[in-house]
């Protein structure tokens, strides 16, 4: 959900096809995950961040808004002033019109009905005053992606960027030989388990 300088010809992203794509590989998929938590966040973190930059200056964000159509962003409380100021209602009439709270985390708002009200055939109506968590979708460049891939994984159906993020992280760190059946760049010397107090 970020406008960002692409090629003028970036072709559309492919939605329609995304969600048969990342149904192929679901077994893949998770079984990188597991390979993800015996590697060093650092390395992982900075695959994914150099991966990330090589595929948003492919994608153009203008032609998808496919996250803004199958999601309701959340929101908080400096968030909606920050729409408030730009767009006219008081905080409180914004809230009570288009966000609900959330039933787990206090302070956290998420926008009542999808697609999102706020989404017009040019893009986002208060675009410079989105929602931090429309600015940040789909969270690949925090730290400790190896610890949030059941996320990721699940956004592959939904954003382009995840899934072309992923598959080809998955590529680099663990292409699989001829064979199809052994991961050819792990560490022989790395134990592969999950952390005890693993995140996702
Ligand atoms: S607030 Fe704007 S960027 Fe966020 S979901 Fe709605 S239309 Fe998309
Ligand atoms: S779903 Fe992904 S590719 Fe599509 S607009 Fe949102 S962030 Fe961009």
């Amino acid at each position: 959900m970020t406008r960002r300088t692409v090629p003028e010809r970036a072709p559309a992203p492919d939605i329609a096809g995304l969600e048969r794509k990342v149904d192929a590989p679901a077994g893949d998929d998770m079984a990188f995950r597991s390979f993800l938590k015996g590697r060093e966040d650092d390395e992982v973190d900075g695959a994914v961040r150099r991966i990330l930059s090589q595929v948003r200056s492919k994608t153009d964000c203008r032609r998808c808004r496919n996250c803004c159509i199958e999601l309701q962003a959340t929101s908080r409380q400096g968030d909606i002033e920050r729409i408030s100021h730009a767009v006219g209602p008081s905080p409180e009439d914004f809230t009570g019109k288009y966000l609900a709270p959330d039933d787990e985390e206090p302070g956290l708002f998420a926008m009542r009905d999808k697609p999102c009200p706020f989404l017009r055939e040019d893009g986002c109506a208060h675009y410079e005053a989105r929602p931090d968590e429309c600015r940040s979708f789909p969270h690949l460049d925090k730290e400790g992606f190896a610890w949030r891939t059941l996320t990721v994984i699940a956004n592959q159906k939904i954003c382009p960027i995840a899934f072309e993020v992923y598959q080809r992280l998955k590529r680099e760190l663990w292409h699989r030989g001829a064979s199809g059946a052994v991961p050819f760049r792990r560490r022989a010397e790395k134990a592969i388990y999950p952390r005890p107090n693993h995140r996702a």
